[in-house]
């Protein structure tokens, strides 16, 4: 079997609570945080940041915490992520944060600048009503723009993404106008990942005949290459699936009295022999899809997630327990494609 080389490490703590309930979270936000205390993961996240440059130096090691940006010392939070080198530190999602009115998104925006934050994100997931029952709370939509305009008053480019369904791509030529007049630098069409909580996305994911509805300027901001038809990819599957992965490692009030106890290379050892343990489970891609593979499906997938997509079915099939590297919860791993 190919060996799959580990490129970067990231640590997260997963500490910070969210204010949003998204229908599709990839991080399962149930309201309750599965991180630990914080001043405990940074001290042992610059240990291991230490550690694994010495033993790993091929590796980009950072950190991160979620589920939102929340941090009950954000200015703080920030310094520190830019002390461990963390990309978090210039670049924030800004999605889940606590309301805030005009003042507060301004005085939110100008600790951002005085914090060197370069660039923001932000996901709508269609327009207000919509975006609203989605995001599992009432005027997160207009808060959104409350954000974007006081980003522009301070001088932080934006960036927004669309996830896109059969649900709302009807509205998304109108939302990506109102995204460009609201002044985003760059909006993404996607198609939401089944993982977490996205599997519940399954029977309104986006199907080729529904592009119909996107105006060629929408059109231009969906990746055509990346997303293609069930069909397309299985005629013609892509050579080289996995090129590499990222190894997550998440200190959890579960994990870090071990994780405290031992050096960071047998953590990330470990971790890298649950990915292998994980993917030997499942048959490769194509015995994969000659067995769930929809040969004239119009579905639009990733090939990660229609990888994804065929491990789930054949997991379900064989009722097979195997520690789920996927669930970004949990120590655990990302293969690129
Ligand atoms: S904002 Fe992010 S972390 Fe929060 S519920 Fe939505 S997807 Fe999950």
């Amino acid at each position: 079997m190919k060996s799959i080389r580990t490129k970067s490490v990231m640590i997260q703590n997963l500490c910070v609570p969210c204010f949003n309930h998204c229908r599709y979270c990839l991080l399962s936000w149930d309201g309750k945080t599965v991180g630990t205390e914080w001043e405990r993961s940074v001290r042992l996240a610059e240990r291991y940041i230490q550690e694994l440059k010495e033993k790993r130096p091929e590796l980009t090691v950072s950190f991160s915490f979620g589920y939102s940006m929340e941090h009950p010392e954000l200015r703080k939070a920030i310094q520190t992520l830019r002390r461990l080198g963390s990309p978090m530190a210039e670049f924030l999602q800004c999605d889940g944060l606590a309301m805030r009115d005009e003042e507060q998104c301004r005085a939110l925006m100008r600790l951002f600048r005085e914090e060197r934050i370069r660039n923001l994100n932000f996901t709508v997931y269609g327009l207000k009503d919509y975006h609203d029952r989605f995001a599992g709370r009432r005027g997160d939509f207009d808060f959104l723009f409350r954000m974007m305009r006081a980003a522009r008053e301070v001088g932080i480019p934006f960036r927004t993404g669309i996830p896109i369904t059969r649900e709302n791509i009807k509205d998304a030529d109108e939302l990506t106008g109102i995204l460009k007049r609201a002044g985003s630098a760059a909006i993404t069409l996607f198609i939401p990942h089944e993982e977490g909580r996205g599997k519940s996305l399954n029977p309104i994911r986006l199907r080729q005949e529904d592009l119909s509805f996107l105006s060629s300027a929408s059109l231009r901001m969906f990746n055509r290459n990346l997303y293609r038809t069930e069909a397309d990819w299985l005629r013609s599957p892509p050579g080289d699936m996995d090129t590499g992965r990222m190894i997550l490692l998440s200190l959890r009030a579960d994990t870090i009295d071990l994780y405290e106890k031992r050096d960071a290379l047998s953590v990330l050892e470990e971790t890298e022999a649950l990915d292998e343990a994980y993917y030997a489970a499942f048959p490769g891609f194509e015995e994969l899809a000659k067995e769930y593979g929809d040969y004239a499906g119009d579905s639009l997938y990733r090939i990660r997630d229609l990888h994804h997509h065929y491990r789930s079915l054949f997991a379900a099939e064989h009722c097979l327990s195997v520690y789920d590297v996927t669930d970004e919860r949990l120590s655990g791993s990302r293969r690129y494609y």
